[in-house]
């Protein structure tokens, strides 16, 4: 196992031409510390946990020191935000450090969000503050431990030092984000609208090399690796929906081109199913509302394929465009059934799941704990009276019940085999925006304890754990009051 300074550094990206990026080191934090460290990332990287002093990381991981083998450097990238092009984006205020070469032959990708100012930062300050920092370290690991795919987090850092955000001083912090792919849709868009297509065509190159190297003695390996990013952007939004993720900042220079949710903001889980909830204060017109969610990906998806013109015929994009619609239903279908015990597939599954969301919306149920309790219900009174406990009028469960009961008569599995197959899917803990908030308000007053509670917690949500209960249970009043936007 790894040291940190003898991380197998190997920069394919700065090996692209230097229009791609900005190399840039970055910014010191002033008095870093060590906040939390992620041994379940650590381990990706071949590091060994123990044997890393947190001082050490502090200074890797907050600008004041540089890790032999790292190249910092700033990527250049455009986008759609709320619908309308940027052309002055790019990485403003995170830095690829460089590429981790573990010992299986996989490439990570380790960005510092926070590192400073670059080339790109517009307005901007080039920090990250602490608030949003522990909301990315945190959700990374939940999404991860719902099977959803997230990019990573290995460790957050704490500063001294201060920035202002929305008229208040905040203390800054920043986290080392760890994935395999930083290209993002704007990355393409870019070289496309600046009409570079030479480069366009080497970053097609480079994506089809590094990420879908089984594309690339396909007919047409352009056109594949397209249709599997249409695949994967249908299925990821699926998840989103089955498990209630509102992303609330769907730019197109936020989707990663190997469809991990990515670039986190002021997402929230659903408390109560509501398919119009907004959850960024900014966001007025509702663009990002949950609901609205897989036609944005498929608007995003359109903004992909005309920045790929130079390079497929259009046709063929359509025609891929096209199949998102039933792509997305169909994934959609299967997320669904897993949460609902359905390990057939029949006909009269998409009507029980329609009828299912219109009651979660008008009943205002909060999803995810039914789920969990669906998983437990055998038809005794307590299973019975525990579902029914989610709804504002119990009685209106009735008749979805009835029929849900019908259909699992079809079901091979007997119910211990469903309540142990459901009930690893339907997390008992999930990262409600007030279990982040509480972690926030105790790390501002110096105290990590609950940040790193509940990384553990949410690195396994389908286990119960003692003394963590009230975490599974209705979100307290106060949650509801929560306002999140484009800073957080
Ligand atoms: P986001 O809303 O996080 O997707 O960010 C959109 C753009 O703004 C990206 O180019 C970011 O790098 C940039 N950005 C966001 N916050 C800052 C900041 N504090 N300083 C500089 N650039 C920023
Ligand atoms: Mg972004
Ligand atoms: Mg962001």
């Amino acid at each position: 196992m790894a040291q940190l300074e003898s991380l197998n550094f190997d920069n394919s990206y700065l090996r692209l031409p230097e229009s791609f990026y900005q190399r840039v080191e970055p910014t010191p934090l002033r008095d870093p510390h060590l906040i939390s460290f992620n041994p379940a990332v650590a381990k990706l990287l071949d590091l060994d946990p123990c044997g890393i002093k947190p001082a050490q990381i502090a200074d890797y991981f907050s600008g004041n020191a540089l890790l032999p083998g790292s190249e910092p450097l700033a990527m250049k990238y455009t986008g759609h935000q709320f619908g309308v092009y940027n052309p002055e984006l790019g990485d403003g205020r995170g830095l690829l450090l460089g590429e981790v070469v573990n010992k299986q032959g996989e490439r990570w990708d380790l960005h510092l969000k926070g590192a400073g100012k670059t080339a790109f930062s517009r307005f901007g300050d080039g920090r990250a503050v602490l608030r949003s920092s522990i909301r990315e370290y945190l959700i990374s690991e939940a999404m991860h431990g719902l099977n959803i795919p997230t990019t990573r987090a290995l460790c957050l850092v704490g500063s001294e030092e201060m920035v202002m955000r929305e008229g208040m001083m905040e203390p800054c912090a920043a986290v080392l984000r760890v994935t395999q792919c930083h290209i993002r849709f704007g990355h393409f868009e870019h070289l496309y609208y600046t009409r570079q297509h030479d480069a366009l065509k080497e970053l097609a190159d480079y994506a089809l090399e590094r990420f879908f190297p089984e594309f690339l003695e396909a007919e047409q390996p352009y056109l594949a690796m397209f249709t599997e990013v249409v695949q994967r952007s249908a299925s990821l939004v699926a998840k989103w929906q089955a498990y209630g993720f509102v992303h609330a900042v769907l730019n197109t220079d936020n989707m990663s081109l190997i469809g991990e949710t990515f670039d986190y903001g002021p997402f929230s889980f659903l408390d109560t199913y509501n398919p119009s909830l907004i959850s960024n204060h900014n966001d007025h017109q509702g663009r990002y509302a949950f609901a609205q969610q897989p036609g944005i990906i498929h608007w995003n998806l359109s903004c992909l394929a005309q920045a790929l013109l130079p390079l497929i015929e259009r046709e063929d994009l359509v025609k891929v465009l096209d199949s998102y619609p039933e792509r997305y239903r169909l994934a959609e279908l299967a997320e669904f059934r897993k949460r609902m015990g359905l390990q057939l597939e029949m006909e009269v599954d998409e009507e029980l799941i329609r009828d299912l969301t219109k009651l979660f919306a008008s009943e205002a149920v909060d999803m995810n704990r039914f789920f969990r309790k669906l998983s437990d219900f055998d038809g005794s009174e307590e299973s019975l009276a525990n579902l029914m406990g989610l709804l504002r009028n119990p009685a209106q469960l009735t008749p979805w019940l009835l029929k849900y009961e019908a259909r699992l008569k079809d079901e091979p599995a007997s119910f211990p085999i469903r309540r142990a197959q459901m009930r690893s899917v339907n997390p008992e803990f999930i990262l409600r925006n007030y279990m982040a908030e509480e972690a926030i308000q105790q790390a501002t007053k110096g105290d990590f304890s609950l940040v790193n509670e509940l990384l553990g917690l949410l690195r396994n949500p389908m286990e119960e754990l003692e003394n963590y209960e009230v975490y599974a249970e209705k979100p307290p009043e106060w949650a509801a009051g929560i306002c999140l936007t484009c800073s957080s």
